[in-house]
């Protein structure tokens, strides 16, 4: 029996948030191993009240990331509810030209908010967790989250693109400076 179990996050300033994840083979996925570490991803997501997770952000510098947004986040309420989506090797292939500014958290950076000006409508290529080729629009938050996670996957955070930060600056500086 596979037990799940949730991981420890990396938090900023982690070195390993900063690197370029590497890209997955279609024939990876048939490792138990990477099942496991995606079972194990979406449990720490859950566990953390995240609506998104990289995997980066659990110290595993490969192409991962999932997406599940349910409405009843306290982190993120009312929102449209997006099942869990398991995301490899994700591209996005286009961005809308009109954008919008929302708030964004991240479990890597607890307690810190910012205002960050994202494409409202992408268009995203990935492969599912069984390494079948998906490809879908996202709009709105659903976007916003993408583009959140798809960033990680790049080594880039939210506070490299703010706007503003709105809640815990002092907490932002202060691990800043401990770097
Ligand atoms: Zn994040």
């Amino acid at each position: 029996m596979i037990k799940t179990l949730p991981l420890p996050l990396e938090i900023y300033p982690s070195q390993i948030l900063r690197e370029k994840a590497r890209e997955l083979k279609q024939k990876e996925l048939q490792n138990q191993e990477i099942k496991q570490l995606i079972l194990n991803m979406a449990k720490t997501m859950r566990e953390n009240a995240g609506v998104g997770l990289a995997a980066p952000q659990i110290g595993v510098s490969k192409r991962i990331a999932l997406i599940e947004i349910l409405s009843d986040n306290p982190r993120y309420p009312n929102q449209r509810e997006v099942s869990l989506v398991v995301l490899i090797n994700p591209k996005i292939t286009r961005r809308s030209f009109h954008k919008e500014l929302g708030e964004e958290g991240c479990l890597s950076i607890p307690e810190v908010f910012g205002l960050v000006k994202r494409s409202l409508k992408i268009k995203v290529k990935a492969l599912d967790q069984e390494g079948k080729k998906i490809k879908f629009k996202a709009t709105g938050f659903f976007a916003r989250v993408i583009q959140h996670e798809v960033d990680h996957l790049n080594g880039v955070l939210f506070i490299d693109k703010t706007k503003e930060i709105t809640k815990g600056k002092e907490i932002l500086e202060s691990m800043t400076n401990n770097f």
